[in-house]
């Protein structure tokens, strides 16, 4: 298999491309830029600590140090900076969650993460965030650069198989990868996977007065941008396929914001997108069940940033070498419900 076609240009499918581009294959990408992306509008954070339970962060031992080795690779390649390491400081609300907290901070396997609580706040170290607006921009003029861009709507009428490959307008590819995130409740060969889309509010607020120069999370991320900007990230909504603001998320926004910094603003900035999570929480990896020319990436859901470097090379490692999918990101475990849509 030396030739893929990929549908979606966003993390799913600019990681992947660049694994194929790893490995010396060649890869033609598909993807529609004047729709709205969920990595347009992904602040790209990068947590190593789930808040409410304080666990890691599902394979944080694999997907960081892979993270971190992909991003700096394409900082080199595309010029740009693109990752920065920066503590999350987490609000302590309650005195259970206090103790909590410095429990497991205590503990061996999250010293290296938690530190000790002080003045009401718990640091999370390891954490950052990826420039993903820059990182699409960078890598989709790499992709134009290389005549490896199709920047146009991928119409599904003139996909056909050929041999053990595929034809689609006119050119043959030896496998198909569909990355189309949140759009795949369109697709005819993968809608049948079950998703729970997540939508995201952001805004930007501007002070009068300088706040801290860290970022703190209390439910929601605030994160300074410079100039008295502040990012408050972001709201979760289910049940809407809207890609467009929504009005009522700001006051969930700005509550939170305000419990911390009661001080004057004024909203400069709202946008919002839709995560493309999977019921299950898992990203979806895998060959389709009957048509063998084609895989799938994705369910990224909230996660994007840290878990596409590791499972794009994990889904081309298996096409390529046939490497076994571990099976929690197997589509597999949604054959039932393929079988009873077919
Ligand atoms: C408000 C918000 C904040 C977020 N913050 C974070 C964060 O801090 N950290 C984090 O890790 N994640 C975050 N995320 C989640 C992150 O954005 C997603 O995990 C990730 O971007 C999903 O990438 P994707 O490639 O699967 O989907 P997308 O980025 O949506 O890419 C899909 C692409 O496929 C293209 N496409 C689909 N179908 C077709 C077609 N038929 N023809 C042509 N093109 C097509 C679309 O144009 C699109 O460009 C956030 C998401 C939102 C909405």
């Amino acid at each position: 298999m030396r030739n893929f076609l990929v549908v979606g240009a966003g993390l799913a499918g600019i990681s992947v491309a660049e694994r194929i581009l790893q490995k010396g294959l060649t890869v033609r990408v598909v993807s529609n830029s004047k729709w709205p992306s969920s990595t347009r509008v992904a602040t790209g954070m990068f947590n190593p600590i789930v808040f409410r339970r304080l666990n890691k962060t599902w394979m944080i031992d694999d997907v960081l140090p892979e993270m971190h080795s992909f991003y700096g690779q394409l900082e080199n390649r595309l010029n740009t900076k693109l990752i920065s390491n920066h503590a999350i400081f987490k609000h302590i609300g309650s005195e259970d969650y206090a103790s909590f907290w410095n429990e497991k901070s205590h503990k061996s396997a999250f010293e290296s993460f938690l530190d000790p609580i002080e003045s009401n706040y718990g640091k999370v170290n390891q954490a950052g965030m990826v420039d993903c607006p820059a990182l699409i921009t960078t890598y989709i003029e790499f992709l134009r650069s290389e005549s490896c861009l199709d920047d146009s709507t991928f119409n599904f009428d003139e996909l056909s198989q050929e041999g053990s490959g595929v034809v689609y307008k006119g050119l043959k590819y030896d496998h198909v990868i569909f990355c189309d995130g949140p759009y795949i409740s369109k697709n005819p060969y993968f809608s049948w996977l079950p998703f729970k889309i997540a939508k995201g509010d952001w805004i930007v607020v501007e002070t009068d007065e300088a706040l801290p120069d860290r970022i703190v999370n209390n439910v929601i991320n605030i994160i300074p941008l410079g100039a008295h900007r502040y990012k408050l990230s972001s709201t979760f909504e289910w049940e809407t396929e809207s890609w467009k603001p929504n009005p009522e998320q700001i006051h969930t926004l700005l509550r939170a914001f305000l419990e911390i910094y009661p001080v004057a603003y004024k909203i400069i900035d709202h946008q919002s997108g839709l995560r493309p999570a999977a019921s299950d929480r898992r990203p979806y990896l895998g060959r389709h069940p009957r048509l063998g020319y084609m895989s799938v990436f994705n369910g990224l859901g909230s996660k994007g940033v840290i878990l596409a470097p590791y499972f794009s090379k994990h889904l081309i490692d298996h096409l390529v070498d046939a490497t076994p999918l571990i099976k929690e990101v197997d589509i597999k475990r949604n054959i039932k419900r393929f079988q009873a849509a077919h």
